[in-house]
């Protein structure tokens, strides 16, 4: 028993985050001047209401034909990609309109792993105080001209990359009038048989002063849900034997965002936020997750609602409006480096372990078993723990290539585990709480 106590403390004295210069060098791609530039252009279209007009210099058909431009110019690796469909007649479409979610791919380098994606969108569709109201000024600064800028320069800043898996970079339209852009995109990808390890929504992500007054340009916050919205009658099942309420897919990709996230982008704190999204609202990432994707929102963390779907006026003193004045580039910069990071390391991470077993329930040990993916970047297993009332994790262990480990004295019952595997520059796949009970 003794020497199995050394080994597992000799393992774990190993296990320091690294960063590979491959990641840093993305991360050191986005600058605050490039996501002004996108944001002061996208506010001067006056507004990108999904049923603006698409013919003169105002409204949603100008916006799109510039970041069709700006999409198209960035080459190297990246291929154009557009999603256009006519949205159907709904609560807030009275007559079938044209939307065209556009971005780019950069395409997955693994043959093995061709099917597989990471996603993150912002929205460039914008609104002022009535949704309906499609003429009058609506600059959307913040919302959420903020998460298009961000996919602008995360696509540039990939374009030479070469990834395991591909990478979808997207500003979607139609989000303020029902979430229509992403929910036909995430219907789209799933029929083409994409498999998503990880989606994000930026929306709201620029804004450094609350309504509150009170500023905060060194944080963001990460909405995931916990219960997932699709999961299969097993998975129900396993979930409520292990109370796996907070180990959902999304719950871990937004622990994974969280930590690599605050890994590289330097002064920038992210808070994991343990709801969907805030108090009965919503943006694009809902659409990924009704379809059983891992997918959470990125945003600021102080809001300033008087900026938010306002119609730009002064009323009572007081100044309404998503202008461009308060859009803080350096902050979104932070925001954007932390994503561009964890989306890197996840794309060029190996392939997870498969087939994760727990076992050691009503005995003093836990007993863990996986299969290793047939990767040739896979350096070694990592062990993830924490304590069964935390929500980060709290202890890493560098296993080696081994396909299972005994945790002496380590009662099941209050902790949770997870598995993920590493390459040699410290890139994790996400880790993957166990998908089984046995003995
Ligand atoms: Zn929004």
């Amino acid at each position: 028993m003794k020497k199995i106590w050394i080994l597992f403390f000799a393992f774990g004295a190993a296990a320091q985050e690294r960063r590979d210069p491959r990641v840093e060098a993305i991360v050191q791609r986005i600058e605050p001047a490039p996501l002004q530039a996108t944001v002061a252009k996208l506010v001067s279209f006056g507004t990108r209401h999904t049923l603006s007009e698409t013919s003169g210099p105002r409204g949603i058909g100008a916006a799109r034909k510039w970041l069709a431009t700006e999409f198209g110019r960035i080459g190297q690796r990246s291929r154009p990609f557009e999603d256009r469909f006519l949205a159907p007649t709904g609560p807030r479409i009275p007559a079938p309109v044209e939307i065209v979610n556009l971005g780019v791919v950069i395409p997955g380098t693994d043959a093995a792993r061709s099917r597989q994606a990471i996603v993150m969108t912002g929205h460039y569709d914008s609104i002022p105080t009535d949704p309906m109201d499609a003429k009058s000024d609506a600059p959307g600064a913040d919302d959420d001209a903020s998460g298009v800028s961000m996919a602008l320069e995360m696509a540039r800043a990939f374009a030479a990359e070469q990834p395991a898996v591909s990478l979808y970079f997207v500003a979607v339209a139609g989000e303020e009038q029902g979430l229509v852009g992403s929910q036909h995109l995430a219907e789209r990808l799933k029929s083409e048989g994409l498999e998503i390890l990880a989606m994000t929504s930026v929306d709201i992500a620029g804004n450094g002063e609350g309504q509150d007054g009170i500023r905060d340009t060194s944080s963001g916050r990460i909405f995931s849900e916990g219960v997932p919205a699709v999961e299969s009658e097993a998975q129900k099942k396993l979930r409520e034997a292990v109370g796996g309420e907070n180990d959902s897919p999304a719950r871990e990709w937004a622990r994974y965002l969280q930590s690599v996230g605050e890994r590289y982008s330097e002064g920038l704190t992210l808070r994991l936020m343990l709801r969907r999204d805030r108090i009965a609202r919503g943006s694009d990432h809902i659409s990924f997750a009704r379809l059983g994707y891992p997918a959470v929102r990125l945003m600021e963390s102080r809001e300033n609602y008087r900026r938010q779907h306002q119609t730009p006026r002064i009323e009572n003193g007081l100044e309404y409006g998503d202008d461009l004045a308060h859009f803080d580039a350096p902050y979104a910069a932070r925001l954007c480096r932390a994503l561009a990071a964890a989306i890197a390391s996840l794309a060029f991470a190996p392939a997870p372990p498969q087939k994760i077993v727990l076992a050691g329930a009503v005995s003093p040990d836990t007993k863990l078993r996986w299969t290793l993916p047939a990767d040739p970047r896979l350096a070694s297993v990592i062990v993830y723990r924490r304590g069964a009332g935390e929500v980060r994790w709290q202890e890493r262990t560098l296993l080696g290539k081994v396909d299972h480990v005994v945790l002496p004295s380590l009662v099941p019952d209050n902790f949770f585990f997870a598995v993920a595997t590493v390459d040699a520059a410290g890139n994790e796949s996400l880790p993957h709480p166990p998908a089984e009970l046995g003995r």
